[in-house]
């Protein structure tokens, strides 16, 4: 049997296996590769079922179940596909083709918007007061703010301290900052899976990792157990900062695009 085999084939074959191999990384990271071996397991059987041995019933059923089954996966894996659209979307290659045409919603900041931050996360940090602040940029994180309590307030050193101070009902979960002004604190953030984050680093670590993965978002932790601040931005950690070097992230990371 003899059937043309063309560049395009290669280049169909190379886009395929392309498509797998990162589909595979998808599933490891999210620790779903029991699932991806049972989904190619059995388009496997299906191929061989309808395609080469041409079963007619048992080919028919399968074909079935296939047409259903992308359903049932786009449901089952919501969250990843998500996540595989944004880090598309977020390819910094991209983002500068979209920036050309569209101005992102990046807000422009200065002293007295990146000080009082700055302040509290010193004070909080020479008083071992664990915090977790997220500053919104481009990626809207309206969802994120709905997790937890309303405040929409200006920025404040003193309010920001009496949020995260230990007994506070608001202290729990993260801050949102959006526009300028506390949105929002109490909220609940993705927690990453990333596999290679420091063991000695928790859950407010992964929940950080967790929203600069997902958004364009910055993430400040300051620590309770050590007092050190850290940031997280594009799924990065850049740890135990001193207030220079976080003065000098936000003005970098939080200047108008
Ligand atoms: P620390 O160095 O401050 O101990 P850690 O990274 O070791 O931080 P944990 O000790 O596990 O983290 O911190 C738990 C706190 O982190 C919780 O009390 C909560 O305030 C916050 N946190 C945990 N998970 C989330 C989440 N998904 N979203 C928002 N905040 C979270
Ligand atoms: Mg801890």
């Amino acid at each position: 049997m003899f059937f043309p085999f063309g560049i395009k084939d290669v280049i169909d074959i190379v886009l395929v296996a392309l498509m797998l191999y990162y589909l595979y990384r998808l599933m490891k990271e999210s620790r779903s590769l029991n699932v991806f071996i049972g989904i190619m397991v059995f388009v496997i059987v299906w191929l061989i079922v309808s395609q080469v041995l041409e079963m007619r019933l048992l080919g028919s059923i399968m074909d079935k179940l296939v047409s259903v089954g992308v359903i049932g996966l786009i449901v089952l894996f919501q969250e990843e596909i998500r996540h595989f659209l944004y880090s598309l979307g977020a390819h910094r290659k991209v983002n500068n083709l979209v920036k050309l045409f569209t101005k992102t919603g990046k807000e422009e900041v200065d002293k007295e918007t990146i000080m009082p931050i700055v302040m509290a996360c010193m004070s909080m940090s020479r008083g071992k007061v664990g915090a977790l602040i997220v500053i919104e940029r481009g990626v809207m994180l309206e969802d994120i703010v709905e997790t937890g309590d309303l405040i929409d307030a200006r920025i404040n050193q003193r309010l920001i301290e009496n949020i995260f101070f230990k007994n506070s009902p608001l202290h729990d979960g993260a801050m949102v900052i959006s526009k300028r002004r506390i949105k929002a604190a109490g909220c609940i953030l993705p927690v990453s899976h990333k596999q290679d984050i420091p063991k000695e680093l928790g859950l407010r670590h992964r929940a950080a990792m967790g929203i600069s993965q997902d958004s364009d978002a910055l993430a400040i932790i300051v620590s309770e157990e050590t007092g050190r601040i850290s940031v997280a931005l594009h799924g990065e950690f850049q740890l135990r900062l001193s207030a220079e070097q976080l003065e000098s992230i936000l003005t970098k990371e939080m200047a108008p695009a």
